[in-house]
């Protein structure tokens, strides 16, 4: 097994790197207080090529691999958990299941636009009475000749009110469950349309997370993904790859309040020296390491695995498993090595503490992980 990376890998790290700590970095505590949609630093994800990563250039993308998108999201969410979701959500979330299902039409109209980032994309699946049990969807589409016509509410949506395309998933024959969902590809603009509730979150405070509301939204015949009943696969296949989005930002969250720690302990001192010199400290250091490069193995492989069109489902859920418990057991010790300074704000550990904790809900809870990852050996 190779675990160099390629030169251009490597170029995209030390470019993303670069980019987190001179622009992204100084942002972070400001739109964690306000809670608002960091405008600026979508403005960098696209003025870098980072909205597109793995889309062929055909329709406007990087072309980039699997690996480096992943490293992309970890080294933004080093500093701004926030932009790394917003990036994750965009690129595996939004771009991908177009890129991966859609028309040459759609894909002209609607992801091209996207892999640019020209248009920011949103995925809407969860419901208020379809979370975990995602195959019980409440939304209705209903075929009207030209047109569907959609009924329902999604919660919890990720980029919701900022985005411009969304990918909605409704049920199109309530009769069959889970395989009479059906997915569409959703203007922000569509009469009928609109956004509801925006959440108060613990952390990821910048990113938009809203409510989306149709009443008889009237979306194109052309705009249905995919086939007629196939969006529950659709929506499974999609989360799959959006998992190693989502480890790599745990992971990135990890590494980044480990920095922080080891910078914070080699100078704060009690007993007349840095508290790096006491072994209980220490023995927290190499812990915390030691998780953290397992985890980044996890999230490798299974970008690896996704680039050479091998299975990555089981994968993805391991690396999300792993790296999200990684980022709170991390974040957590880094709270406790700052004492009473990471308590406060005029620290970035809270915020990352804060941050690591949605990494084991969405996109999956980690109880969805393991059944997930059980499955796959029980079969
Ligand atoms: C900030 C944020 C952003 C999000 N972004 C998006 C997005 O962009 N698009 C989108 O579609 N959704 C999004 N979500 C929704 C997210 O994916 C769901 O919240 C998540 O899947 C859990 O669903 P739920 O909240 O309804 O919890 P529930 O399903 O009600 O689960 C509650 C608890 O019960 C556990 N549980 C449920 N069923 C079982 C079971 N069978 N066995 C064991 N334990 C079980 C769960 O693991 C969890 O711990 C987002 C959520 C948040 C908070």
């Amino acid at each position: 097994m190779n675990f160099e990376l390629t030169k251009q890998q490597k170029m995209i790290r030390q470019m993303v790197r670069e980019l987190t700590e001179k622009d992204i970095k100084s942002r972070a505590a400001e739109i964690d207080e306000t809670g608002r949609f960091p405008t600026e630093s979508y403005e960098l994800l696209k003025k870098y090529g980072l909205l597109g990563m793995t889309i062929s250039k055909k329709y406007n993308g990087a072309g980039a691999d699997e690996l480096s998108y992943a490293i992309t999201v970890e080294e933004l969410s080093r500093y701004c958990a926030t932009t790394g979701v917003i990036c994750s959500a965009h690129n595996s979330l939004a771009c991908w299941p177009i890129y991966k299902f859609g028309t040459e039409e759609q894909k002209e109209k609607y992801l091209k636009p996207l892999a640019c980032g020209e248009k920011l994309g949103a995925f809407a699946l969860t419901e208020p009475n379809a979370g975990t049990d995602a195959g019980a969807q409440q939304t209705k589409a209903i075929d009207d000749g030209d047109y569907w016509i959609l009924n329902g509410s999604k919660i919890f949506i990720t980029n919701g009110g900022q985005a411009d395309t969304y990918i909605v998933f409704a049920m199109t024959d309530p009769s069959k469950g889970t395989r009479g969902i059906s997915a569409f590809i959703v203007d922000r603009s569509t009469i009928g349309f609109e956004i509801g509730k925006i959440e108060h979150k613990m952390g990821i405070r910048g990113s938009a997370t809203a409510e989306l509301i149709f009443r008889d939204a009237k979306i194109p015949k052309n705009n249905l993904l995919g086939s007629l009943n196939k969006g529950f696969k659709i929506a499974m296949q999609t989360l799959d790859g959006g998992r190693i989005g989502i480890a790599a930002q745990a992971l990135g969250i990890a590494q980044g309040a480990f920095d922080e720690t080891v910078k914070y302990i080699k100078q704060r001192e009690q007993f007349g020296r840095p508290i790096a010199k006491f072994q209980g400290v220490q023995f927290n250091i190499a812990e915390m390491k030691t998780k953290i490069e397992a985890a980044r193995i996890l999230v490798y492989k299974a970008a690896n695995n996704k680039e050479k069109g091998k299975s990555y489902s089981v994968e993805a859920a391991m690396a999300k498993l792993f790296a999200a418990e990684v980022a709170m057991e991390v974040t957590t010790k880094a709270v406790q090595l700052h004492g009473g300074y990471g308590y406060t704000k005029d620290y970035c550990v809270e915020r990352m503490m804060r941050d690591a904790k949605i990494t084991e809900i969405y996109e999956g809870t980690s109880e969805v992980q393991k059944m997930v990852i059980s499955a796959n050996v029980l079969k």
